[in-house]
């Protein structure tokens, strides 16, 4: 009988997906004042404890360094930084554990259980708060020497424009994520609105939301022209909380994208969104413990 755990850290909560023989049972543990490093480590050890497994994946917000295990870069989840989690859980714990970028952890779990099962070329890409990249090749996620490969978000698109969360001018995320919707609708609009009432306005035909999510969509296709163009996938899937509540996006941009590839890597290009949605981290990093080895 094996036991498997995958664990999505979040900014407040905790994302379980349990395995054990064939059942997944799934689980979301609420943590209060999870920014605080001890409330954190309590909760997440409380939830090893509970299900005791064999293996554990982890996938988390930020770079992992592959030689140190250690997390760097995490915007989200700042009080991590320098934290070797993976040493922390194998010493208190004694079970092997795999720690993963969560855009990664995302794509893997779509190849594993969601929509790019059998895929050979496999791009995730999460539009939410930030534009997150993830990419399996036959069936191994690509995470390049130190771990931080597919920063697909912090790609140049534009030079001299929207200032970007990591301090470059024009990078992808900054017109592609739900903070570029908001900016690109503040200049077709001259007016302020969160991405929620954007999505909520375009759904009733507002003329400025839709105007806004004809470019948002522009940069989004000019995006996936570049993945296309560099790594010739068969399967580009769009996850996070703008595709759900708008699936419109995926129409508009499909069009886009079949005027602007090379016919030879359209030919083979199928896009589509993510099934697991929320979940597709838990998901990806159960898979984790379960098959992959690096
Ligand atoms: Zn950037």
């Amino acid at each position: 009988m094996s036991r498997f755990l995958g664990v999505d850290i979040g900014g407040t909560f905790l994302k379980v997906a349990f395995k054990e023989d064939d059942e997944i049972k799934t689980e979301k543990v609420a943590v209060k004042d999870i920014q605080k490093k001890d409330y954190f480590l309590r909760s997440l050890s409380q939830v090893i404890k509970k299900y005791n497994p064999h293996r554990i994946g982890i996938a988390i917000a930020g770079l992992v360094d592959k030689k140190t295990g250690l997390l760097t870069n995490s915007p989200n989840l700042k009080f991590l930084e320098g934290l070797n989690l993976k040493e922390f859980i194998e010493r208190e714990f004694n079970v092997e554990v795999f720690v993963e970028n969560d855009a990664n952890v995302a794509a893997y779990g779509e190849y594993v259980y969601g929509n790019g099962k059998d895929s050979k070329v496999l791009v995730c890409l999460t539009l939410g708060t930030g534009l997150g990249g993830g990419l399996v090749i036959d069936g191994k996620i690509f995470s390049g020497v130190s771990g931080s490969a597919m920063e697909i978000g912090h790609i140049t698109i534009e030079k001299d424009g929207f200032l970007c969360h990591c301090g470059r001018k024009g990078c992808l995320e900054s017109y592609v994520s739900s903070y570029g919707l908001e900016r690109l609708y503040c200049l077709i609009s001259e007016d302020r609105k969160t991405s929620f009432d954007i999505i909520n306005l375009a759904k009733q035909n507002d003329e400025k939301a839709v105007q806004t999510f004809e470019v948002f969509t522009d940069y989004l296709a000019i995006g996936i022209m570049s993945i296309a163009h560099i790594f010739n996938p068969d399967t580009v899937l769009l996850a996070g909380g703008i595709i759900e509540n708008y699936p419109m996006v995926l129409t508009l941009t499909k069009s886009k994208v079949e005027k602007l590839v090379f016919p030879l890597p359209l030919r083979d290009l199928h896009i589509d969104t993510a099934k697991l949605g929320s979940w597709s981290g838990a998901y990806g990093a159960l898979a984790l413990a379960e098959i992959y080895s690096s």
